[in-house]
């Protein structure tokens, strides 16, 4: 994680992406509801998408990776134990070499964690899924995943006052859940229970059409965002 910390900005509302969820093409000028042209992602007008930016939860890792720790984690214990003793004999050099070989193994663990880390993302809800668009990518790189078969489901949980865990899941019957997105976000603790219910809305279909009907909506920093767009901000 960089030093650098740029805050991330808090969830909004919003309504066709300038640029598609799915392949990034852009969409400006083209009449919403729409699909886009390239890939077929279809778009919707008026207030239709949720926005959160956050950091998601990176996988385990490699298999070796565990292993490996435990190999390093014996060979300090073990350099500790012997070090005066091996010193005392005479042959401090084999303490030296194990001395080495450690220093060289957990540069080499540190170097391969950085592979693979996913750094901040806009999580981009609508009826259809979720994109995933990286915080100040170079490249315009975006993923998109549909709700698709199955019941999707939401939960929100306060981490401190302005940090919050999502999960999103997809439950089919007899089986695991699968995990389509497990992070972490920026959001006001008192607008967890809204960012919740419109995620819900939007999940089943229903839209955001009535949401000035969540208990706290007007006072959410969603109503901000809400009220920006409709003054074509
Ligand atoms: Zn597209």
């Amino acid at each position: 994680m960089s030093k650098k910390k740029e805050l991330l900005p808090m969830p909004s509302l919003g309504g066709r992406p300038e640029h598609c969820l799915s392949c990034g093409y852009p969409l400006e000028g083209l009449p919403a509801p729409g699909a886009c042209p390239e890939c077929g992602l279809e778009f919707y007008g008026g207030l239709t998408m949720l926005q959160i930016a956050g950091v998601a939860k990176r996988g385990p890792g490699p298999a070796w990776r565990k292993p490996v720790w435990v190999v390093l984690f014996i060979g300090t214990f073990l350099w500790i134990q012997s070090a005066a003793l091996l010193w005392m004999m005479g042959v401090f050099w084999i303490s030296l070499l194990l001395f080495v070989s450690l220093v060289a193994g957990l540069t080499a663990m540190g170097v391969t964690a950085r592979q693979g880390s996913v750094g901040s993302e806009y999580f981009a809800i609508t009826c259809a899924g979720f994109g995933r668009i990286p915080v100040g990518g170079k490249a315009r790189i975006t993923e998109f995943v549909r709700w698709g078969e199955g019941t999707p489901a939401v939960r929100i949980e306060r981490v401190g006052k302005y940090w919050a865990k999502i999960r999103l899941v997809r439950k089919v019957p007899d089986a695991k859940p699968e995990v389509l997105l497990d992070a972490g976000f920026r959001c006001p603790a008192e607008d967890l229970q809204v960012v919740e219910q419109l995620i819900v809305r939007l999940i089943s279909g229903e839209g955001l059409e009535d949401r000035d009907s969540i208990p706290g909506y007007e006072k959410s920093v969603l109503m901000a965002s809400d009220v920006r767009y409709h003054q074509g901000a």
